[in-house]
C-alpha cells in the first residue's frame, strides 16, 4: 500500500530527536530545569509539550510528556521535571541525567493549551505544584514579545520550599507590569502570610482571577484532580467552559 506523505512541518514534529543535557538548574529539593540543545529543532508556541523517550541496553524503551519551560531559542529547549518519588522516569531525568549525556526527544506536541503572544485579551492562569511549567512559559514568552496582555497568575503549592522559580516569579512579579500573582500554599505558609493553608477554593479564584464579564482565557494545568476543581469551580463562578483551557500532568507511561 503506498504511504501517504505527511506534511513537512507534522513530520518534523513526530521525528524523534537526540538532544543533549547542556545544564541544569536546581529550582527546589525535588525539581530540576534541564537545559537540552536539540538540533533541528523546529521551534514552539509556550504551552506546548515534548515526548521524552529513554531506551536501557536491553532494548526496553519509554516515555513520558513534558511541558516547554520557556519561549521558542532556536535549537535548545528547557524543561522542569519534578521528581515523583516512586517514578520510572522523572527521578532518572532530576537526578542521574548527567551534562553530556544524550536523550531523545520528539516535538513540539499540542495546538490547544497554547498562548499566542500577539493575544491581548485577558488570561488568567492557574497551577497546581509543577502545573506552574508550561503557565511560566506563557509568563516569559509574554515578558519576551513586552506584550501588555493583562495576566493573573494563581500558582498552588504545598509550601514555600516547594516554589518552582520562586526568585524569577518575584521579579516578575515586581517588574512584568500587569501580571498580578498569587502564591496559595496548601499546607504550609510563610510567616504571617495573610491566607491560612489550605487546598484551593472558589473563593480564591473569585479573589484573585477575573471576573468572567472580563471574558479571560483560562489556563489550568497540574495534578489531574486539581485541574478538574480548578475547571468545575471557574464554571460554577460563571466563566465560559469553552474559554477554559486545560492541561493534565497525569500518569503518560507507555
Ligand atoms: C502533557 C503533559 C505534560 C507534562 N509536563 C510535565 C512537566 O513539565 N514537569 C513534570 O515534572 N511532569 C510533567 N508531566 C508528568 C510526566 O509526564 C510524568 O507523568 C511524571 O514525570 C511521572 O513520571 P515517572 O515515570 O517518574 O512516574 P511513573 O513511573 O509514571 O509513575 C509512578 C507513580 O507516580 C504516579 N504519578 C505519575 N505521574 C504523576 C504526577 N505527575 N504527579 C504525581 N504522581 C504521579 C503514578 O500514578 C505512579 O503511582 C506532564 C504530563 C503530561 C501528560
Amino acid at each position: 500500500m503506498a504511504r501517504t506523505a505527511l506534511p513537512g512541518r507534522l513530520s518534523a514534529r513526530l521525528e524523534w530527536r537526540v538532544a543533549t543535557l547542556a545544564d541544569y538548574v536546581d529550582e527546589t529539593a525535588t525539581a530540576r530545569t534541564l537545559l537540552l540543545d536539540v538540533p533541528g529543532w523546529p521551534g514552539h508556541l509556550p504551552g506546548q509539550h515534548v515526548d521524552v523517550r529513554l531506551t536501557d541496553e536491553d532494548g526496553y524503551s519509554t516515555q513520558r510528556s513534558y511541558s516547554l519551560a520557556a519561549p521558542a531559542d532556536g535549537e535548545r529547549v528547557e524543561l522542569t521535571i519534578q521528581r515523583v518519588a516512586d517514578g520510572e522516569v522523572s527521578p532518572y531525568l532530576a537526578g542521574d541525567f548527567a551534562v553530556g549525556d544524550p536523550v531523545e526527544l520528539r516535538g513540539p506536541v499540542g495546538g490547544w493549551f497554547v498562548w499566542h503572544p500577539s493575544r491581548t485579551v485577558p488570561v488568567l492562569l492557574v497551577a497546581g505544584g509543577s502545573g506552574i511549567v508550561p503557565l511560566m512559559a506563557m509568563v516569559r514568552a509574554r515578558r519576551q514579545a513586552r506584550s501588555r496582555a493583562p495576566f493573573r497568575l494563581i500558582y498552588s503549592v504545598r509550601t514555600p520550599m516547594d516554589l518552582i522559580y520562586a526568585s524569577e516569579l518575584r521579579r516578575s512579579a515586581r517588574d512584568d507590569g500587569g501580571l498580578d500573582i498569587t502564591t496559595v500554599y496548601t499546607r504550609a505558609t510563610p510567616e504571617a502570610w495573610p491566607r491560612a493553608p489550605g487546598r484551593l477554593a472558589g473563593s480564591d479564584l473569585e479573589a484573585y482571577g477575573w471576573p468572567p464579564q472580563f471574558e479571560p482565557t483560562c489556563y489550568v494545568c497540574g495534578p489531574t484532580g486539581f485541574v478538574e476543581h480548578v475547571a468545575t469551580s471557574l464554571v460554577n463562578l460563571g466563566h465560559d467552559p469553552r474559554r477554559i483551557r486545560t492541561e493534565r500532568f497525569g500518569p503518560t507511561g507507555g
